[in-house]
Protein backbone atom coordinates (compact mmCIF):
# COMPACT_ATOMS: atom_id res chain seq x y z
CA UNK A 1 0.00 0.00 0.00
CA UNK A 2 1.12 3.40 -0.63
CA UNK A 3 -0.30 7.11 1.05
CA UNK A 4 -2.75 8.87 -1.29
CA UNK A 5 -4.31 5.49 -2.59
CA UNK A 6 -7.79 5.18 -2.30
CA UNK A 7 -9.97 2.22 -0.69
CA UNK A 8 -13.57 1.53 0.29
CA UNK A 9 -13.98 0.17 3.51
CA UNK A 10 -16.51 -1.05 5.95
CA UNK A 11 -16.42 0.32 9.68
CA UNK A 12 -16.55 -2.22 12.00
CA UNK A 13 -15.12 -1.06 15.46
CA UNK A 14 -14.17 2.02 17.39
CA UNK A 15 -10.56 2.05 18.80
CA UNK A 16 -9.76 3.48 21.94
CA UNK A 17 -9.38 6.71 20.58
CA UNK A 18 -12.64 7.10 19.10
CA UNK A 19 -11.39 6.16 15.45
CA UNK A 20 -13.22 4.07 12.89
CA UNK A 21 -11.48 0.66 12.33
CA UNK A 22 -11.47 -1.10 9.42
CA UNK A 23 -9.71 -3.26 6.93
CA UNK A 24 -9.01 -3.69 3.07
CA UNK A 25 -6.90 -5.47 0.70
CA UNK A 26 -3.72 -4.52 -0.29
CA UNK A 27 -3.78 -3.65 -4.19
CA UNK A 28 0.03 -4.55 -4.07
CA UNK A 29 -0.44 -7.44 -2.73
CA UNK A 30 0.48 -7.72 1.23
CA UNK A 31 -2.73 -8.95 2.51
CA UNK A 32 -5.36 -7.05 4.56
CA UNK A 33 -4.56 -4.59 6.13
CA UNK A 34 -6.14 -2.40 9.15
CA UNK A 35 -7.08 0.92 8.47
CA UNK A 36 -8.29 3.67 10.68
CA UNK A 37 -10.18 6.52 9.97
CA UNK A 38 -11.15 9.51 11.89
CA UNK A 39 -14.96 10.87 12.21
CA UNK A 40 -16.37 7.48 11.38
CA UNK A 41 -19.20 5.37 13.01
CA UNK A 42 -20.02 1.33 13.11
CA UNK A 43 -21.64 1.00 9.98
CA UNK A 44 -20.39 3.49 7.43
CA UNK A 45 -19.41 2.17 4.14
CA UNK A 46 -16.51 4.44 3.23
CA UNK A 47 -14.06 5.83 0.58
CA UNK A 48 -10.82 6.87 2.33
CA UNK A 49 -7.44 7.91 1.54
CA UNK A 50 -4.33 6.71 2.75
CA UNK A 51 -2.27 9.18 4.66
CA UNK A 52 0.19 7.12 7.05
CA UNK A 53 0.95 3.56 5.88
CA UNK A 54 2.92 1.37 8.76
CA UNK A 55 4.06 -2.39 7.57
CA UNK A 56 0.69 -3.77 8.85
CA UNK A 57 -1.83 -1.12 9.30
CA UNK A 58 -2.89 2.10 7.96
CA UNK A 59 -4.44 5.47 8.55
CA UNK A 60 -6.92 6.95 6.61
CA UNK A 61 -8.72 10.24 5.82
CA UNK A 62 -12.43 9.66 5.28
CA UNK A 63 -13.10 11.39 1.86
CA UNK A 64 -16.88 10.23 1.33
CA UNK A 65 -19.56 8.45 3.19
CA UNK A 66 -20.91 6.05 0.42
CA UNK A 67 -23.67 4.57 3.00
CA UNK A 68 -24.32 5.75 6.18
CA UNK A 69 -24.10 3.69 9.14
CA UNK A 70 -27.80 3.77 10.87
CA UNK A 71 -25.75 4.67 14.06
CA UNK A 72 -24.73 7.76 12.50
CA UNK A 73 -26.66 11.19 13.29
CA UNK A 74 -26.00 14.60 12.48
CA UNK A 75 -24.01 16.64 15.21
CA UNK A 76 -25.33 19.37 16.87
CA UNK A 77 -22.19 21.30 16.57
CA UNK A 78 -21.17 22.12 13.04
CA UNK A 79 -17.83 22.15 14.32
CA UNK A 80 -17.20 18.67 15.91
CA UNK A 81 -15.44 17.01 13.06
CA UNK A 82 -12.96 19.78 13.39
CA UNK A 83 -12.83 20.60 17.19
CA UNK A 84 -10.50 18.39 19.36
CA UNK A 85 -13.51 17.92 22.18
CA UNK A 86 -16.50 16.09 20.50
CA UNK A 87 -15.01 13.13 18.60
CA UNK A 88 -17.73 10.60 18.50
CA UNK A 89 -20.92 13.39 18.18
CA UNK A 90 -21.31 11.82 14.34
CA UNK A 91 -22.84 8.99 16.44
CA UNK A 92 -26.09 8.66 18.28
CA UNK A 93 -25.46 8.76 21.95
CA UNK A 94 -26.74 5.08 22.58
CA UNK A 95 -23.67 3.76 20.09
CA UNK A 96 -21.39 6.09 22.01
CA UNK A 97 -22.04 4.00 25.29
CA UNK A 98 -22.24 0.92 24.24
CA UNK A 99 -18.62 1.87 23.15
CA UNK A 100 -17.65 3.01 25.94
CA UNK A 101 -18.77 0.16 28.01
CA UNK A 102 -16.80 -2.28 25.57
CA UNK A 103 -13.95 -0.01 26.06
CA UNK A 104 -13.79 -0.69 29.50
CA UNK A 105 -14.78 -4.36 29.39
CA UNK A 106 -12.00 -4.96 26.71
CA UNK A 107 -9.55 -3.34 28.74
CA UNK A 108 -9.78 -5.18 32.11
CA UNK A 109 -10.34 -8.81 29.71
CA UNK A 110 -8.01 -7.88 28.16
CA UNK A 111 -4.83 -5.71 30.20
CA UNK A 112 -6.46 -6.70 32.82
CA UNK A 113 -6.68 -9.91 32.45
CA UNK A 114 -10.22 -10.28 34.56
CA UNK A 115 -12.16 -13.08 33.83
CA UNK A 116 -15.74 -13.12 33.12
CA UNK A 117 -15.85 -9.28 33.15
CA UNK A 118 -18.72 -8.71 31.96
CA UNK A 119 -20.56 -10.41 34.49
CA UNK A 120 -19.10 -8.06 37.02
CA UNK A 121 -20.12 -4.98 35.21
CA UNK A 122 -23.33 -2.87 35.37
CA UNK A 123 -24.93 -1.70 33.11
CA UNK A 124 -23.46 1.86 32.06
CA UNK A 125 -24.84 4.83 33.75
CA UNK A 126 -25.61 7.25 31.18
CA UNK A 127 -26.63 10.75 30.82
CA UNK A 128 -29.96 12.18 30.69
CA UNK A 129 -29.47 14.71 28.78
CA UNK A 130 -25.77 14.93 27.13
CA UNK A 131 -25.63 18.58 26.15
CA UNK A 132 -24.53 21.74 28.08
CA UNK A 133 -23.42 19.55 31.18
CA UNK A 134 -19.91 20.66 31.59
CA UNK A 135 -19.15 23.06 34.60
CA UNK A 136 -15.80 23.96 33.34
CA UNK A 137 -14.17 25.11 30.31
CA UNK A 138 -10.75 25.93 28.97
CA UNK A 139 -11.03 28.44 25.63
CA UNK A 140 -7.32 29.04 24.58
CA UNK A 141 -7.40 33.12 22.44
CA UNK A 142 -5.16 33.56 19.73
CA UNK A 143 -5.02 35.33 16.67
CA UNK A 144 -5.38 34.06 13.00
CA UNK A 145 -3.76 34.62 9.74
CA UNK A 146 -5.92 38.00 8.92
CA UNK A 147 -4.93 39.60 12.67
CA UNK A 148 -9.04 38.32 14.44
CA UNK A 149 -9.12 37.24 17.42
CA UNK A 150 -9.19 33.55 17.85
CA UNK A 151 -11.11 31.75 20.87
CA UNK A 152 -12.16 28.49 21.33
CA UNK A 153 -10.51 24.66 21.07
CA UNK A 154 -7.82 22.94 19.88
CA UNK A 155 -8.69 21.41 16.63
CA UNK A 156 -8.15 17.54 17.40
CA UNK A 157 -4.11 16.89 17.99
CA UNK A 158 -3.04 20.15 17.17
CA UNK A 159 -2.46 23.57 18.64
CA UNK A 160 -4.51 25.62 15.74
CA UNK A 161 -7.63 27.11 17.50
CA UNK A 162 -10.75 26.45 16.05
CA UNK A 163 -13.17 29.90 16.57
CA UNK A 164 -16.49 29.05 18.59
CA UNK A 165 -19.43 30.76 18.56
CA UNK A 166 -21.72 28.07 20.50
CA UNK A 167 -20.54 24.86 22.28
CA UNK A 168 -23.11 22.19 22.25
CA UNK A 169 -21.50 20.46 25.80
CA UNK A 170 -20.60 23.77 28.04
CA UNK A 171 -22.87 25.47 29.90
CA UNK A 172 -24.73 28.20 27.76
CA UNK A 173 -23.48 31.33 29.39
CA UNK A 174 -20.07 30.64 28.21
CA UNK A 175 -21.44 31.72 24.71
CA UNK A 176 -21.82 34.90 25.63
CA UNK A 177 -18.48 35.16 27.79
CA UNK A 178 -16.69 34.46 24.62
CA UNK A 179 -18.69 36.58 22.21
CA UNK A 180 -18.09 39.86 24.93
CA UNK A 181 -14.30 38.90 25.65
CA UNK A 182 -13.50 38.42 22.09
CA UNK A 183 -14.93 42.15 21.27
CA UNK A 184 -12.43 42.84 24.83
CA UNK A 185 -9.52 41.43 23.30
CA UNK A 186 -9.78 42.74 19.66
CA UNK A 187 -9.98 46.10 21.72
CA UNK A 188 -7.18 45.79 23.64
CA UNK A 189 -5.16 43.83 20.70
CA UNK A 190 -5.28 46.72 18.59
CA UNK A 191 -4.55 49.49 21.35
CA UNK A 192 -1.50 47.63 22.45
CA UNK A 193 -0.69 45.31 19.86
CA UNK A 194 0.48 42.75 22.37
CA UNK A 195 -2.44 41.62 24.50
CA UNK A 196 -2.71 38.47 22.70
CA UNK A 197 -0.34 35.39 23.53
CA UNK A 198 1.49 34.20 20.23
CA UNK A 199 2.31 30.56 21.56
CA UNK A 200 5.79 30.34 19.02
CA UNK A 201 7.47 33.37 20.27
CA UNK A 202 5.93 33.32 23.66
CA UNK A 203 4.77 36.69 23.45
CA UNK A 204 1.47 38.53 24.38
CA UNK A 205 -0.68 38.73 27.35
CA UNK A 206 -3.42 36.96 27.29
CA UNK A 207 -3.43 32.78 26.76
CA UNK A 208 -6.81 31.67 27.59
CA UNK A 209 -9.91 31.72 29.46
CA UNK A 210 -10.99 29.58 32.10
CA UNK A 211 -14.62 29.27 33.27
CA UNK A 212 -16.55 27.84 35.84
CA UNK A 213 -20.34 27.48 36.88
CA UNK A 214 -22.10 25.75 40.16
CA UNK A 215 -24.79 23.91 38.92
CA UNK A 216 -26.16 23.73 41.82
CA UNK A 217 -25.24 27.83 43.19
CA UNK A 218 -25.00 29.21 39.57
CA UNK A 219 -22.22 30.89 40.79
CA UNK A 220 -19.88 31.76 37.80
CA UNK A 221 -16.20 32.17 38.01
CA UNK A 222 -13.99 33.07 35.52
CA UNK A 223 -10.02 33.41 35.26
CA UNK A 224 -7.89 34.75 33.02
CA UNK A 225 -4.59 32.66 31.86
CA UNK A 226 -1.79 35.79 31.48
CA UNK A 227 1.66 35.59 30.31
CA UNK A 228 2.78 38.63 32.69
CA UNK A 229 1.52 40.12 35.85
CA UNK A 230 -0.84 42.73 34.84
CA UNK A 231 -3.09 44.01 32.69
CA UNK A 232 -1.69 47.33 30.77
CA UNK A 233 -3.98 49.90 33.10
CA UNK A 234 -7.30 49.73 34.96
CA UNK A 235 -9.46 50.45 32.13
CA UNK A 236 -8.70 47.30 30.69
CA UNK A 237 -9.21 45.60 33.89
CA UNK A 238 -12.42 47.56 34.09
CA UNK A 239 -13.96 46.60 30.82
CA UNK A 240 -13.01 43.39 31.53
CA UNK A 241 -15.38 43.09 34.90
CA UNK A 242 -17.72 44.92 32.39
CA UNK A 243 -17.76 42.15 29.45
CA UNK A 244 -17.95 39.24 31.99
CA UNK A 245 -20.67 41.14 33.82
CA UNK A 246 -23.08 41.55 30.22
CA UNK A 247 -22.50 38.27 29.45
CA UNK A 248 -24.00 37.17 32.18
CA UNK A 249 -26.95 39.76 32.15
CA UNK A 250 -27.57 38.53 28.54
CA UNK A 251 -27.33 34.77 29.68
CA UNK A 252 -30.08 35.55 32.08
CA UNK A 253 -32.64 37.25 30.08
CA UNK A 254 -32.04 34.89 27.51
CA UNK A 255 -32.58 31.93 29.54
CA UNK A 256 -35.70 30.03 30.25
CA UNK A 257 -37.49 30.83 33.44
CA UNK A 258 -36.64 27.50 35.31
CA UNK A 259 -33.01 27.10 34.87
CA UNK A 260 -30.87 28.44 37.77
CA UNK A 261 -29.45 32.29 37.34
CA UNK A 262 -26.28 33.14 36.78
CA UNK A 263 -24.17 35.29 39.24
CA UNK A 264 -20.38 36.34 39.00
CA UNK A 265 -18.62 35.40 42.01
CA UNK A 266 -14.82 35.57 40.69
CA UNK A 267 -13.20 36.97 38.67
CA UNK A 268 -9.64 35.94 38.62
CA UNK A 269 -6.20 36.19 36.94
CA UNK A 270 -3.85 33.58 36.82
CA UNK A 271 -0.19 34.24 35.81
CA UNK A 272 1.59 31.35 33.69
CA UNK A 273 5.13 33.22 31.97
CA UNK A 274 6.22 30.09 30.37
CA UNK A 275 6.60 28.57 27.37
CA UNK A 276 4.95 25.37 28.11
CA UNK A 277 1.44 23.20 27.09
CA UNK A 278 0.58 23.64 30.68
CA UNK A 279 -2.89 25.98 30.73
CA UNK A 280 -2.42 27.24 34.38
CA UNK A 281 0.68 28.96 36.20
CA UNK A 282 1.88 28.54 39.92
CA UNK A 283 0.35 31.76 40.84
CA UNK A 284 -2.23 34.00 40.10
CA UNK A 285 -4.86 36.82 42.03
CA UNK A 286 -8.33 38.36 42.57
CA UNK A 287 -9.49 40.67 40.13
CA UNK A 288 -13.52 40.97 41.42
CA UNK A 289 -15.15 39.48 44.10
CA UNK A 290 -13.72 36.05 45.12
CA UNK A 291 -10.73 33.90 44.32
CA UNK A 292 -13.70 30.84 44.66
CA UNK A 293 -16.80 29.33 43.69
CA UNK A 294 -19.27 27.04 45.57
CA UNK A 295 -21.34 24.17 44.06
CA UNK A 296 -23.01 20.98 45.86
CA UNK A 297 -22.52 17.42 45.02
CA UNK A 298 -25.15 15.58 47.27
CA UNK A 299 -25.66 17.98 50.41
CA UNK A 300 -21.90 18.55 50.78
CA UNK A 301 -20.78 22.20 49.75
CA UNK A 302 -17.62 22.35 47.67
CA UNK A 303 -15.57 25.94 47.79
CA UNK A 304 -13.42 25.64 44.36
CA UNK A 305 -10.48 27.72 43.09
CA UNK A 306 -8.64 28.15 39.65
CA UNK A 307 -6.67 25.53 40.51
CA UNK A 308 -8.41 22.43 41.98
CA UNK A 309 -9.30 19.83 40.20
CA UNK A 310 -13.23 19.72 40.61
CA UNK A 311 -15.71 16.89 38.29
CA UNK A 312 -16.81 18.64 35.12
CA UNK A 313 -19.85 16.98 34.43
CA UNK A 314 -21.81 17.72 38.49
CA UNK A 315 -24.87 15.09 37.55
CA UNK A 316 -22.57 12.50 36.75
CA UNK A 317 -20.37 13.18 39.41
CA UNK A 318 -23.52 12.35 41.83
CA UNK A 319 -23.48 9.26 39.95
CA UNK A 320 -19.90 8.04 40.26
CA UNK A 321 -19.77 9.06 44.09
CA UNK A 322 -22.59 7.31 45.01
CA UNK A 323 -21.30 4.06 43.65
CA UNK A 324 -17.47 4.75 45.10
CA UNK A 325 -19.77 4.87 48.51
CA UNK A 326 -21.97 1.90 47.81
CA UNK A 327 -18.76 -0.26 46.72
CA UNK A 328 -17.02 1.05 49.71
CA UNK A 329 -19.79 -0.33 51.82
CA UNK A 330 -19.25 1.70 54.43
CA UNK A 331 -21.00 0.65 58.38
CA UNK A 332 -19.20 4.30 60.07
CA UNK A 333 -16.68 2.45 61.76
CA UNK A 334 -14.12 2.41 59.64
CA UNK A 335 -10.98 4.10 58.71
CA UNK A 336 -10.66 5.10 54.88
CA UNK A 337 -7.88 6.68 53.25
CA UNK A 338 -8.83 8.70 50.05
CA UNK A 339 -6.07 8.62 47.61
CA UNK A 340 -5.58 11.39 45.07
CA UNK A 341 -8.53 13.48 46.81
CA UNK A 342 -8.86 16.67 45.13
CA UNK A 343 -10.49 19.48 47.23
CA UNK A 344 -11.98 16.37 49.63
CA UNK A 345 -14.94 15.32 47.47
CA UNK A 346 -14.48 11.83 47.50
CA UNK A 347 -13.55 12.13 51.16
CA UNK A 348 -16.72 14.28 52.34
CA UNK A 349 -18.79 12.56 50.45
CA UNK A 350 -17.43 9.24 52.25
CA UNK A 351 -17.38 10.80 55.85
CA UNK A 352 -20.82 10.70 57.27
CA UNK A 353 -20.44 6.93 56.97
CA UNK A 354 -17.02 6.63 58.08
CA UNK A 355 -15.26 6.88 61.08
CA UNK A 356 -12.18 8.65 60.00
CA UNK A 357 -11.53 9.71 56.45
CA UNK A 358 -7.66 10.80 55.21
CA UNK A 359 -7.52 12.30 52.11
CA UNK A 360 -3.83 12.72 50.44
CA UNK A 361 -3.14 14.95 47.57
CA UNK A 362 -0.44 16.56 45.96
CA UNK A 363 -1.76 20.27 45.36
CA UNK A 364 -1.58 22.06 48.39
CA UNK A 365 -3.95 24.67 47.01
CA UNK A 366 -6.57 22.05 46.71
CA UNK A 367 -5.91 20.89 50.06
CA UNK A 368 -6.29 24.31 51.76
CA UNK A 369 -9.92 23.82 49.80
CA UNK A 370 -10.28 20.56 51.71
CA UNK A 371 -9.90 21.87 54.81
CA UNK A 372 -11.83 24.59 54.31
CA UNK A 373 -14.46 22.69 52.72
CA UNK A 374 -14.42 19.85 55.98
CA UNK A 375 -14.83 23.11 57.52
CA UNK A 376 -18.44 24.83 55.97
CA UNK A 377 -19.90 21.51 56.10
CA UNK A 378 -19.28 21.00 59.60
CA UNK A 379 -17.46 17.56 58.94
CA UNK A 380 -14.56 16.71 61.93
CA UNK A 381 -13.75 13.58 61.02
CA UNK A 382 -11.51 13.89 57.97
CA UNK A 383 -7.53 14.95 57.96
CA UNK A 384 -5.85 16.21 54.99
CA UNK A 385 -2.27 15.30 53.46
CA UNK A 386 -0.60 17.24 51.22
CA UNK A 387 2.29 15.56 49.25
CA UNK A 388 2.41 12.59 46.68
CA UNK A 389 -0.26 9.39 47.66
CA UNK A 390 2.89 7.55 46.75
CA UNK A 391 5.25 8.56 49.66
CA UNK A 392 2.60 9.03 52.16
CA UNK A 393 3.35 8.16 56.11
CA UNK A 394 0.72 5.52 56.96
CA UNK A 395 -0.75 7.05 60.28
CA UNK A 396 -3.54 4.53 60.76
CA UNK A 397 -3.93 1.52 59.47
CA UNK A 398 -6.48 1.53 56.89
CA UNK A 399 -9.91 -0.93 56.14
CA UNK A 400 -10.68 0.62 52.91
CA UNK A 401 -8.71 2.42 50.35
CA UNK A 402 -10.40 4.82 47.82
CA UNK A 403 -8.04 5.66 44.87
CA UNK A 404 -9.05 8.38 42.47
CA UNK A 405 -5.66 8.63 40.13
CA UNK A 406 -5.07 10.76 37.18
CA UNK A 407 -4.90 9.06 33.59
CA UNK A 408 -1.70 8.00 34.07
CA UNK A 409 -3.20 5.53 36.87
CA UNK A 410 -1.61 4.91 40.09
CA UNK A 411 2.55 4.52 40.75
CA UNK A 412 3.42 0.81 42.08
CA UNK A 413 4.71 2.08 44.73
CA UNK A 414 1.60 3.40 46.15
CA UNK A 415 -0.26 0.11 44.84
CA UNK A 416 2.51 -1.90 47.27
CA UNK A 417 1.59 0.60 49.95
CA UNK A 418 -1.87 0.06 49.71
CA UNK A 419 -1.37 -3.80 49.74
CA UNK A 420 0.87 -3.65 52.84
CA UNK A 421 -1.85 -1.66 54.42
CA UNK A 422 -4.03 -4.67 54.03
CA UNK A 423 -7.05 -2.99 53.75
CA UNK A 424 -10.95 -5.20 53.25
CA UNK A 425 -11.60 -3.40 50.24
CA UNK A 426 -9.87 -1.23 47.96
CA UNK A 427 -12.28 1.31 45.71
CA UNK A 428 -10.49 2.59 42.28
CA UNK A 429 -12.00 5.53 40.75
CA UNK A 430 -10.60 5.90 36.78
CA UNK A 431 -11.06 8.27 33.93
CA UNK A 432 -8.64 6.02 32.06
CA UNK A 433 -9.41 2.14 31.53
CA UNK A 434 -5.81 1.38 30.20
CA UNK A 435 -3.95 2.44 32.86
CA UNK A 436 -6.84 0.83 35.53
CA UNK A 437 -6.65 -2.50 33.78
CA UNK A 438 -2.71 -1.95 34.46
CA UNK A 439 -3.02 -1.48 38.43
CA UNK A 440 -5.94 -4.15 38.00
CA UNK A 441 -3.52 -6.62 36.87
CA UNK A 442 -0.48 -5.88 39.79
CA UNK A 443 -3.24 -5.92 42.05
CA UNK A 444 -4.38 -9.36 41.43
CA UNK A 445 -1.05 -10.44 42.17
CA UNK A 446 -1.29 -9.26 45.97
CA UNK A 447 -4.98 -10.85 45.95
CA UNK A 448 -6.90 -8.31 45.54
CA UNK A 449 -9.82 -9.03 43.04
CA UNK A 450 -12.37 -7.73 41.00
CA UNK A 451 -16.49 -8.07 42.86
CA UNK A 452 -18.19 -5.18 40.85
CA UNK A 453 -17.63 -2.90 37.90
CA UNK A 454 -19.79 0.53 36.73
CA UNK A 455 -19.13 2.40 34.07
CA UNK A 456 -20.84 6.27 34.12
CA UNK A 457 -20.39 8.41 31.56
CA UNK A 458 -19.40 11.72 32.58
CA UNK A 459 -18.04 12.88 28.95
CA UNK A 460 -20.60 12.48 26.63
CA UNK A 461 -19.70 13.15 22.86
CA UNK A 462 -15.81 12.32 23.75
CA UNK A 463 -13.91 8.96 23.88
CA UNK A 464 -13.53 9.12 27.73
CA UNK A 465 -14.92 7.48 30.44
CA UNK A 466 -14.88 7.10 34.48
CA UNK A 467 -15.04 3.74 36.01
CA UNK A 468 -15.52 2.61 39.69
CA UNK A 469 -14.35 -0.83 40.24
CA UNK A 470 -14.56 -2.53 43.78
CA UNK A 471 -12.08 -5.17 44.69
CA UNK A 472 -12.04 -6.96 47.38
CA UNK A 473 -9.02 -9.54 48.89
CA UNK A 474 -9.96 -12.71 48.43
CA UNK A 475 -7.26 -14.20 47.12
CA UNK A 476 -4.76 -14.61 50.15
N1 LIG B 1 -10.90 12.58 43.94
C1 LIG B 1 -10.92 13.93 43.46
C2 LIG B 1 -9.76 14.29 42.51
C3 LIG B 1 -9.42 13.29 41.43
S1 LIG B 1 -8.36 13.90 40.14
C4 LIG B 1 -12.24 14.24 42.82
O1 LIG B 1 -12.99 13.36 42.46
O2 LIG B 1 -12.58 15.42 42.69
C5 LIG B 1 -6.80 13.37 40.59
C6 LIG B 1 -6.13 14.22 41.65
O3 LIG B 1 -4.86 13.63 41.92
C7 LIG B 1 -5.84 15.66 41.26
O4 LIG B 1 -6.38 16.50 42.24
C8 LIG B 1 -4.31 15.75 41.25
O5 LIG B 1 -3.83 16.99 41.69
C9 LIG B 1 -3.92 14.65 42.20
N2 LIG B 1 -2.59 14.04 42.05
C10 LIG B 1 -1.88 13.85 40.91
N3 LIG B 1 -0.76 13.16 41.17
C11 LIG B 1 -0.74 12.91 42.50
C12 LIG B 1 0.15 12.20 43.37
N4 LIG B 1 1.25 11.66 42.91
N5 LIG B 1 -0.18 12.11 44.66
C13 LIG B 1 -1.33 12.65 45.15
N6 LIG B 1 -2.20 13.33 44.37
C14 LIG B 1 -1.91 13.45 43.07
Amino acid sequence: MNKNEIYEVLIEDISNDGEGIGHFEDKNGSGKIVVFVKDTAVGDYVKIKLIKCKKKYAFGKLIEIITPSLYRVAPVCEKAASCGGCAMMHMSYEKQLEYKFNKVKNCLSRIGGVKDVEKLMEPIYGMKEPYHYRNKMQFPVGLDKEGNVTIGFYAGRTHSIIDLKSCAIAHPVNDFIVKNLRQWLGKWQEKTGTFIYNETTNKGLVRHILTRVGFTTGELMVCIVINGKKYPDEACEKELIEAVEKSVNEYNNSKNKADLTISLESLCYNINTENTNKILGKKGGVTYKNGFISDYIGDVKFNISPMSFYQVNPAQTKVLYDKALEYAELSKDEVVWDMYCGIGTISLFLAKNAKKVYGVEIVPQAIEDAEVNAKINNIDNVEFICGKAEDVKIKEAADIVVVDPPRKGCDSTLLDTISNMNPKRLVYVSCDPATLARDVAYLRDKGFNVQKVSVVDQFGHSTHVETVVALHRTGM
